[in-house]
C-alpha cells in the first residue's frame, strides 16, 4: 500500500481533460495497484472521493466511498464515466476537495443522475444515484474534465474556511 501525493489547486494536471481508459489496461497489475493506492490515499486524507488527476494520473477514473455504519456510498471504482441527469431538479449543498484543502463552498448539482461506467474488472455498469452520492460522483467526474468545484459555484458568498464552516455552518446545514 502506498499513500500518493495529492495535487493541489494550481497544479496544471487538475485542469486537463483526461483521455478514456483503454479497457485492456484495467486488468493489469499496475492499474489495479493504482486503484488500491487511490483508496489508501483517499482514506488517509479522509476524503470521500478521489480522481486520478488528483494523484497526477491523467486518466479517466475515480474512486469514491466511505466505510462504516452510516455508509451512504459504498466503496466504488468508476472508470470512463458518462453521467446524465435524471429530471431537472438541482440541489445546492456543501462541498470540499482534497486538492483545495480547508475550504468549503455551496455547489449546485443535479439531484439525481444515471451513471454508466466500467468497474475495476472492466465490466460495464449502470447505476442511478441521488443526493450525496450523486453529488460526489458529479464532483469527481468534473475532475476528469479539468473542472473544480469552485467553477460550479453560483456565487463565492458561501466560500468558507473549514474552521468557520464548523463554527457557523455545519449545524445549520439543511
Ligand atoms: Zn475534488
Amino acid at each position: 500500500m502506498s499513500i500518493l501525493k495529492v495535487a493541489r489547486m494550481g497544479h496544471p494536471v487538475l485542469r486537463q481533460a483526461t483521455p478514456l481508459v483503454d479497457p485492456s489496461e484495467i486488468s493489469k497489475p499496475e492499474f489495479q495497484r493504482l486503484i488500491d493506492n487511490m483508496f489508501d490515499t483517499m482514506l488517509e486524507y479522509e476524503g470521500i472521493g478521489l480522481a486520478a488527476p488528483q494523484v497526477h494520473e491523467g486518466i479517466r477514473m475515480f474512486v469514491a466511498g466511505v466505510a462504516g455504519p452510516d455508509t451512504v456510498l459504498s466503496p466504488i471504482v468508476i472508470i470512463n464515466p458518462e453521467i446524465e441527469p435524471i429530471g431537472t431538479r438541482i440541489d445546492e449543498d456543501w462541498e470540499g476537495c482534497l486538492s483545495i484543502p480547508d475550504v468549503r463552498g455551496r455547489v449546485p448539482r443535479a439531484a439525481e443522475i444515471r451513471v454508466r461506467a466500467l468497474d475495476r474488472k472492466g465490466q460495464q455498469q449502470t447505476m442511478t444515484a441521488n443526493g450525496f452520492p450523486a453529488r460526489v460522483m458529479q464532483h469527481e467526474t468534473d475532475h476528469l474534465d479539468g473542472v473544480l468545484f469552485l467553477d460550479r459555484m453560483k456565487s463565492f458568498e458561501s466560500l468558507t474556511f473549514i474552521e468557520e464552516y464548523g463554527r457557523y455552518w455545519e449545524k445549520s446545514d439543511s
